[in-house]
């Protein structure tokens, strides 16, 4: 059986960011909101051996999943911290958050090259 995706979070300490849905408990946990710990669990990791359709397919299904989780933006981050390196999370694959981390590390390299061009140097 796999395991749901959240299942091993209860040690992660992730920023939460919680202004856009201020009506849950802010000092629970944000998995304690995963929508797939209740029944998709088995939409988030690949099976072995699994054909490249049926991913791509899998993959979809979650993505809808997580469209709908009130905790998409901290299970985002928190997969690209980690990282996680495998499975759906936030709404991305495994190789969605690869690009989405390359991008980051980019940014930063350009950042630190030219850290004046900001709104502050701008200003000051
Ligand atoms: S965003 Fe997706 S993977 Fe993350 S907790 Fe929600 S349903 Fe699960």
């Amino acid at each position: 059986m796999l395991q749901p995706p959240h299942s091993s979070l209860q040690i992660a300490a992730v920023p939460a960011r919680r202004a856009a849905a201020p009506d849950r408990d802010q000092d629970a946990p944000w998995h304690t909101e995963a929508v797939c710990r209740r029944d998709e669990a088995g939409l988030f990791f690949a099976p072995s051996k699994e054909p490249t359709a049926a991913r791509l397919s899998r993959e979809e299904a979650a993505k809808r999943v997580c469209a709908r989780c009130p905790v998409m933006v901290e299970c985002r981050e928190h997969a690209l911290l980690q990282p996680e390196p495998y499975g759906v999370w936030g709404g991305l694959t495994a190789a969605e958050r690869r690009v989405v981390l390359a991008r980051r590390r980019r940014r930063e390299i350009e950042l630190k090259k030219s850290p004046r061009q900001g709104p502050i140097a701008a200003a000051g």
